[in-house]
């Protein structure tokens, strides 16, 4: 297409930020990215799935020094699991290696504080601190610094209150492992390092848990860890250091994420409660739409409110599939049931299930936004009870057509024969496809 020339500023390097930054750049865009380290020292727990996640989004220096998956030890609801494991990730370090893939790939990285963002008549002006450059203009933000993206007058959902503790201890090197558990009020994960760092993490419900001042809140926590089971072999011969630092855990989902000339990404559209660990996962799955999206509110702007629709539809949707995962997995903790930690919980967002078996008489033909050469257009898509933002294509092959051979078909026909006279489908193929209709309960 025409006319790239607008300058793209984004708000925040982490995993969104950098991710959408990449994409952009592919489809031709002048960015700048404006990031300033994390200001604390995080270890995260990553799955298989989100290295995949990373890879798909164009990372490689980010990826290059991941360590081996270690022993994930969960004991939940009075049973305990060690069958798992997790990466434990160091995200000051997993963030510079973003950094350096931003600059290979020609983005330009500030590293400075974004400060005061106002609205001029042709896009933004961006205050810079602590850097040469003092202001930047923009044609397009991406709003990217995750939670503490401000969001003053935007309609936001959030769920109970919830507040990670997070302390260090010191001990012996040791073989890197985590572990997770409930307790009364709340829930523990730990992570030892192979330097003898430990990361003792303990979520909270702001609301009941009755936290004592800060003076007191390292001795309230370590008293849970010492009556916490698997917490015995993270604070065996080791000391606190004294550090305690507090992250908000509350779920977000901004019901605006997206304007004319502005995007938010990652946790800045949606933030969720990191038991699940789903949260870089989650941040990527809408920085992966936003390139998209904002090249064609840049290129068609007779398309500006598809896109926009397409984009708050799949933030909803995601937001709303990973706090179910989380509300399942707190109802599965019967010990403390009427405990208000666990009672608000397992019953939020709502209570819809998070999968229905699909229902063959709910696929219906529709148009729907759907992403297709880097733009949002409107294609005929095949929705179900379960999957109402619908479906595309499936390894290639329009559904929509399928699905209506299919529901025009003479009944003495079988679905096979009729993919083949109907669409011109080798037997092979239909043959695939029947057995896919079948197994997914499309038929
Ligand atoms: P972020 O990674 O937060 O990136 C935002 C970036 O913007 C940061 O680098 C920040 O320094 C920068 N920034 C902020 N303000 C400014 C400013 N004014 N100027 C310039 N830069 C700025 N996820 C997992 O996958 N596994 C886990 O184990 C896990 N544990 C978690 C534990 C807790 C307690 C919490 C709260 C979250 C956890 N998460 C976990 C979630 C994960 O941290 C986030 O979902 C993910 O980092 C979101 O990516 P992002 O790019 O949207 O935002």
């Amino acid at each position: 297409t025409h006319n790239k020339t607008a300058h793209i500023v984004v708000l925040g390097g982490g995993p969104a930020g950098g991710a959408t930054a990449l994409g952009l750049k592919t489809l031709g865009y002048d960015v700048t990215v404006i990031a300033e380290p994390r200001p604390f020292k995080a270890v995260e727990g990553v799955s298989e799935r989100v290295v995949e996640g990373l890879r798909n989004a164009g990372f490689k220096q980010a990826l290059a020094n991941l360590p081996q998956p270690s022993p994930r030890l969960a004991s939940w609801n009075g049973a305990t699991n060690s069958a798992n494991t997790e990466m434990l990730i160091n995200r000051n370090e997993l963030d510079q290696g973003i950094g350096r893939d931003l600059q290979a790939a020609g983005v330009h990285l500030v590293h400075s504080r974004v400060g005061k963002v106002s609205e001029t008549d042709e896009g933004f002006s961006v205050e810079l601190k602590g850097s040469d450059v003092a202001q930047l203009n923009a044609d397009f933000l991406v709003e990217a610094r995750g939670r503490s993206a401000p969001a003053a007058g935007l309609e936001r959902l959030r769920g109970s209150e919830t507040v990670s503790l997070l302390q260090y201890w010191q001990g012996e090197p040791c073989q890197p492992q985590s572990a997770a558990e409930s307790f009364e009020d709340g829930w523990a994960w730990m992570a030892a390092w192979s330097d003898g760092t430990r990361y003792l993490q303990l979520t909270f419900d702001v609301a009941s848990a009755d936290l004592p001042d800060k003076a007191q809140l390292i001795d309230h926590c370590n008293a849970i860890l010492r009556n916490l089971p698997s917490a015995q072999s993270f604070i065996a011969n080791a000391e606190p250091t004294g550090v305690i630092h507090a992250r908000t855990s509350t779920p977000i989902l901004c019901r605006e994420a997206v304007g004319d000339n502005w995007i938010r990404v990652g946790d800045a559209a949606m933030a969720v409660d990191p038991l699940s660990g789903n949260g870089i996962f989650q941040a990527l799955s809408s920085a992966l739409q936003a390139p998209a999206v904002i090249n064609t509110l840049l290129q068609h702007p007779d398309k500006r409110s598809l896109a926009k629709q397409f984009y708050q539809q799949r933030v909803d949707h995601l937001f709303h599939r990973f706090a179910r995962i989380g509300r399942d997995f707190y109802a599965s903790e019967e010990r403390w049931w009427d405990n208000p930690f666990w009672a608000t919980r397992r019953n939020w967002p709502d209570n819809q299930p998070l999968h229905q078996e699909t229902d063959p008489d709910s696929l219906q033909v529709v148009c729907m936004p759907v992403v297709s050469n880097g733009l949002i257009e409107e294609h005929e898509v095949v929705t179900t009870n379960d999957q109402p933002l619908g479906i595309w294509h499936l390894n290639g092959i329009p559904m929509a057509p399928v699905v209506r051979a299919l529901q025009n078909r003479d009944e003495r026909v079988s679905p096979q024969t009729c993919l083949q006279t109907g669409l011109g489908m080798s037997p092979e193929i239909a043959e695939g496809m029947t057995r896919w209709l079948y197994q997914n309960h499309w038929l």
